[in-house]
């Protein structure tokens, strides 16, 4: 079967969060099991683009609104990445530093969409799936299906990953001049709540639906920033698949960012040289259980409550934790976790920005990793922490549910918690602490919870499945 990927990310070419790792490790995957694989992405300005040789496949224009645009499509040449991988260029808007956050996102991200539908409808073979990932790419089931000049794209099978619904590219009703003549006749499908919104109407048109665990799909339908009627009402299309990880990018064995290669049977060893290195780099205690954070510091990850939960953890267990905090995000949280280094040198550390090599070290040196989220879809972080024997500490929310087993449990192995509040996050530091206290057994969850299984091997067979019995249906 071919599948074609729609994505603003992919890891190691661009990635600003889990979407990347997931379109860099799923489509190897899919390989894997016999399928051929493209993934389609924005062309930003990153090391990879440089360091890496490409070719011109394809040239095209458009209008969006009143204005013209070329476009081109480049493919890096050596498969690299494992599949065959395509950037769109659009002079003007794409080719820039960042990935989001610029004033004309909407345009970048609209003019994107349509140049891939362009390209597809202009490609001499079809795809037989296309696969869009989050609002970046939700209006193209749409364009496929209700833009005159694409319907010979129609037929063709669409499945959408909705990787986060709290972010749904909306824009107002006098952009709708920007997608290329339509069938005013479906103007429903683009509407939710009087705005164009492109993951809604991704929802609609898609002829599947995917979120990445079960359990975040279930809560959709009573929290999903306004779209839980649309959940229920498509549910019988709509499946939850847990997302997987990349193993051999996320390997304890042959990880060349940590200083020491370790696996489930050197784990005490491996991870104490990890941890001494870790807390020598940053001036924390060895002795004492290492709790470290990494993320987006938002709202949706609670951050906001880690500088109230860490300076209550201190007072009340008298300085006996060390923590170690990597993010970036919300200015006033930044500045805050700043702040703090100076008042608790020697058991807390920041460092404020985005920095690969340091997420792998931490989770090969900590003892406990904290994910206090209010909402995460899936969660990446805790199957990493997992894989590096590092405790995971969640929220009982979303993807955490499905992946973390709470240690009073008979095969538990995790701490999970209720409430995104200060008070559960300092109890559920008490109770690792305690555990932290028993050597024999932390060692024997650390081995427990390196062997667990959380590779995209089964994932990519749900998606598979999915794909099947939409080529099947036609
Ligand atoms: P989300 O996509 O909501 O941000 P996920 O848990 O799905 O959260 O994925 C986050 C990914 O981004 C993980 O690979 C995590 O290690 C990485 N990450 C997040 N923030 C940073 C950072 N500041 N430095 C390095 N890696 C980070």
């Amino acid at each position: 079967m071919e599948i074609l990927h729609v994505s603003a990310e992919c890891y190691p070419y661009a990635k600003a969060g889990g979407l990347a790792d997931v379109v860099g490790a799923l489509p190897k995957y899919q390989q894997d099991l016999g399928n051929t694989v493209k993934v389609v992405v924005p062309m930003h300005r990153t090391k990879f683009l440089y360091d890496n040789e490409w070719e011109t496949i394809h040239k095209g224009a458009f209008m969006m609104a009143s204005s013209f645009f070329e476009y081109t499509i480049i493919k890096e040449k050596k498969n690299k990445l494992g599949f065959d991988f395509y950037c769109v260029d659009i002079y003007g808007l794409l080719d820039r530093e960042k990935i989001y956050g610029y004033d004309d996102d909407t345009e970048r991200f609209v003019a994107f969409q349509i140049a891939v539908t362009d390209w597809l409808s202009k490609w001499e073979h079809r795809p037989d799936v296309v696969h869009v990932h989050d609002h970046h790419a939700g209006l193209i089931p749409f364009m496929m299906q209700h833009c005159y000049v694409y319907n010979n794209l129609a037929a063709i099978p669409t499945i959408l990953t909705i990787h986060n619904a709290q972010y749904q590219g909306c824009m107002d009703w006098n952009k709708s001049n920007f997608l290329p003549a339509w069938d005013k006749g479906q103007l429903g499908l683009l509407d939710w709540d009087n705005k164009i919104n492109p993951l809604a109407c991704g929802v609609k048109c898609a002829s599947a639906v995917t979120t990445v665990s079960p359990a975040y799909m279930a809560e959709l339908q009573y929290s999903a920033n306004g779209l839980e009627k649309l959940f229920e009402y498509e549910k019988e299309k709509c499946v939850g698949i847990l997302n997987g990880i990349d193993s051999v990018v996320w390997n304890t064995k042959t990880d060349t960012y940590i200083l020491s290669n370790f696996t489930s049977k050197d784990v005490e060893a491996g991870k104490k040289i990890n941890k001494k290195k870790l807390c020598d780099d940053f001036d924390l205690d060895y002795e004492k259980p290492l709790f470290i954070y990494i993320g987006r510091l938002v709202g949706e990850k609670a951050a906001e409550l880690l500088p109230p939960a860490i300076n209550k953890a201190f007072e009340t267990l008298d300085k006996k934790v060390n923590f170690l905090i990597l993010g970036s995000g919300d200015p006033a949280v930044e500045k805050q976790l700043e702040r703090m280094r100076s008042n608790y040198f020697g058991y807390y550390n920041s460092q404020i920005g985005y920095n690969e090599k340091l997420a792998h070290q931490m989770y090969a040196g900590a003892d406990f990793l904290l994910m206090p989220s209010r909402v995460e879809p899936c969660g990446l972080n805790q199957m990493y922490a997992l894989r590096y024997g590092t405790i995971p500490i969640v929220r009982s929310t979303g993807g955490l549910k499905d992946t973390v087993v709470d240690i009073s449990e008979p095969k538990g192995y995790g701490i999970c918690f209720n409430n995104a509040s200060v008070d559960d996050i300092v109890l559920s530091i008490n109770r690792a602490n305690d555990l932290f206290a028993d050597p024999k057994k932390m060692v024997a969850i650390q081995k427990k919870i390196m062997n667990i299984d959380n590779s995209w091997d089964k994932s990519a067979e749900e998606y598979f499945n999915v794909y099947q019995a939409l080529t099947n249906a036609k």
